[in-house]
């Protein structure tokens, strides 16, 4: 086993779940009621080594939206499906240092943060003569993939999300049309058709377990440890580890990767995806989020 004396190693995680579990500082997102509804004290961490040991504590069976947190899967799958080289012709490596939401494209017009990846793949960016997929066959696609990273774990749509992401989606669809402008997407598929496809990835439901295991499945070459298959080849899930190392938790990236140096990504649902590279994933789950749009039980669990 990769943690021999997992008892041990148990203990000191349930340590630290309860002293960041007193800690009520931060503010839950309220830009749609569906996420403004959770409550503060919801706290629930769950890990899953690369060979299958799992341990969980908290509130780790609730579910919540993946939102942000599922970026790094987006470009993992991108990456597998497509390669290096189509991808990155759209994608950018360097951390923009700005807001997640800002209005702004590198020199290169490409896009720097992970925000829209997904809205990106496949029927968009896919192989010249691939046939185009209908946005039902789309949204299929992605949750077998999604299914396949958690190794069966929960994973559910919560429309009520996706409807009101739909209503509130002023600023993405002005990055959207402004993308478009800058031709940062392929020819195929209409600007409406692209973001409904990203608030409907970003409105898939998850819990602790199923984000435990996703991570997992980065921590281990793209492997799934629970089901053993090889769900994103081992090159996308390098690069996807070091996009979350340098930008996965918005303006804050830097000084976390200097604190606690581990990749991560967050997402405005209070959801910490974690991953210590070949041994496990862990995934925090707490909604009040400070400053930087980070959740405040997760940060202070990594450092
Ligand atoms: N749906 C949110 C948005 O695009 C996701 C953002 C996030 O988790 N930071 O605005």
């Amino acid at each position: 086993f990769v943690i021999p004396d997992f008892q041990d190693f148990i203990k000191i995680i349930k340590d630290f779940y309860w002293k960041c579990k007193v800690n009520t500082r931060g503010k839950i997102a309220d830009y749609i009621p569906q996420l403004a509804k959770y409550k503060p004290d919801y706290w629930g961490v769950s890990l899953c080594t690369i060979d299958g040991q799992r341990y969980s504590v908290g509130d780790t069976e609730e579910p919540f939206t993946i939102q942000s947190s599922g970026k790094p899967l987006n470009y993992g799958i991108a990456l597998s499906e497509l390669g290096s080289d189509i991808v990155h012709q759209y994608i950018g490596q360097e951390p923009s240092g700005r807001m997640f939401n800002e209005l702004v494209l590198d020199y290169d017009s490409k896009l720097v943060s992970v925000h829209a990846l997904c809205v990106c793949f496949r029927s968009n960016l896919g192989q010249q003569n691939a046939p185009e997929m209908r946005v039902s066959e789309k949204f299929d696609w992605i949750t077998q993939y999604y299914k396949a990273l958690a190794g069966g774990e929960y994973l559910g749509f919560n429309n009520a999300t996706f409807l009101s992401e739909r209503e509130a989606a002023d600023r993405n669809y002005a990055i959207g049309f402004y993308m478009k402008e800058n031709k940062c997407f392929p020819e195929k598929g209409t600007l409406k058709e692209i973001m409904d496809f990203y608030f409907q990835v970003c409105s898939l439901e998850v819990n602790c377990e199923t984000i435990s295991v996703m991570a997992a499945t980065l921590a281990n070459g793209g492997i799934c440890p629970i089901t053993g298959q090889q769900v994103i080849d081992s090159h996308a899930a390098r690069d996807v580890l070091s996009l979350m190392h340098s930008c996965g938790m918005y303006d804050y990236s830097g000084q976390f990767a200097f604190k606690v140096g581990l990749p991560a990504k967050s997402g405005v649902s209070g959801c910490t995806m974690v991953v210590v590279p070949n041994v496990m994933g862990i995934c925090l789950w707490s909604p009040p989020l400070d400053a930087y749009g980070n959740s405040v039980r997760g940060v202070q669990f990594c450092e």
